[in-house]
């Protein structure tokens, strides 16, 4: 039997990449020097399709990168002198935060509980903030940042730099990527990918940061700064032996999305989620975790069960259906649900039959 992967990452692979695996292996990817023609026509082609799929302005630069978590440490070194401001309601944005402060930097927050949202009307950074750091898709608890009001939001603020973390909400996201200086995500969630690769989008303004910094004598670190990445990315290249294999198969990924379409894979997404949460609602032995409609994410669905998770998780698991442990203190409390383009309406919908 095969199993299906409602994780939220790794995840489910994408139906394709099975194919893409075998044609990669037929044509020497693996061993294809970094520095070719023909791996530079990959990295182009990757990118103009990232581009067109989640509309990326044509002067914000696209670099690669080894995975999500280092998208918060390269946000930081290359785009504060001294202080960042970061939203927290769970674990990931926690980790944005601390990166920071390990970083040395002085990271102040504004912090609320896990499951729930932010109401911006009463948020606002302190005045030396460099850079506001958002996580849209919180996937410890559940949480998706309402992309409307966080956008109206960030307006307020034209002066601060803004990143924000897409790594569970990507591809679904619709952000108007000229409000954000730096956007990142890794490709083992919403890509369908396997992991070991993170993608960073970062704006004009992010670049001269990087650049103001480095002129002042301080540390924007070594072969990952911005103007290391942009250096080599003017050639369609890398600074380093990057995961040839991992550009190659987001490359032939990105393109049967654009086959698809973003709006269908969306809506498909919403569809999905939809079903989910009412079975979850309907259902005594569930409690949703996120309370306000208005901050549930349709990518990572995250429920309390009645007298524990354990066995559920183990009960799917026998029926070849995957799905997350709750994180943290809540392990053995919640089940996560990853809800991305790899899994069909068909496979959620034995899913939901087996939540009973
Ligand atoms: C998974 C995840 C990360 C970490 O990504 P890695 O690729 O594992 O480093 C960061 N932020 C969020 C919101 C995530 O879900």
């Amino acid at each position: 039997m095969k199993n299906t992967y409602f994780t939220v990452g790794p995840s489910q692979l994408y139906p394709t990449v099975k194919n893409h695996l075998l044609k990669a292996i037929e044509d020497d990817v693996m061993s294809l020097s970094h520095r070719s023609k023909v791996f530079q026509g990959w990295v182009k082609e990757a990118k103009d399709r990232l581009r067109q799929l989640l509309t990326i302005p044509t002067d914000h630069e696209i670099f690669f990168l080894g995975s999500g978590t280092e998208g918060m440490e390269r946000v930081i070194e290359n785009t504060v002198k001294d202080s960042s401001f970061h939203l927290v309601n769970g674990a990931f944005s926690k980790r944005f935060y601390q990166t920071a402060k390990q970083l040395g930097k002085n990271a102040s927050k504004a912090e609320v509980a896990p499951g729930t949202g932010f109401d911006f009307a009463k948020i606002s950074p302190p005045k030396k903030a460099e850079i506001m750091c958002f996580t849209h898709n919180e996937t410890s608890c559940g949480v998706m940042l309402p992309t409307k009001d966080l956008q109206v939001f960030i307006r307020r603020y034209p002066k601060i730099l803004t990143a924000i973390d897409i790594v569970s909400s990507a591809p679904y996201a619709s952000l108007d990527f000229r409000l954000f200086d730096c956007v990142f995500f890794s490709v083992q969630k919403g890509f369908g990918l396997p992991a070991g690769l993170g993608v960073i989008v970062v704006s004009p303004r992010a670049i001269e940061k990087a650049s103001y910094l480095q002129k002042k004598g301080m540390s924007i670190g070594s072969y990952h700064s911005f103007l290391e990445l942009k250096k080599y990315a003017d050639k369609w290249q890398t600074p380093e032996t990057p995961n040839v294999l991992a550009i190659y198969l987001l490359n032939r990924v990105i393109d049967d999305f654009l086959k698809v379409g973003i709006a269908k894979i969306r809506q498909e997404t919403d569809q999905k989620a939809k079903l989910l949460y009412s079975r979850l609602a309907k259902q005594a032995k569930f409690e949703l975790f996120v309370k306000d409609i208005a901050y549930r994410s349709p990518t990572t669905l995250v429920a309390a069960v009645r007298g524990g998770s354990l066995e559920l998780v183990k009960a799917l698991k026998a029926k070849g259906l995957l799905v997350g442990a709750g994180y943290g203190d809540n392990k053995e409390k919640h089940i996560r649900i990853g809800n991305f383009p790899a899994t069909s309406l068909a496979q959620v919908k034995k899913l939901i039959a087996a939540l009973g």
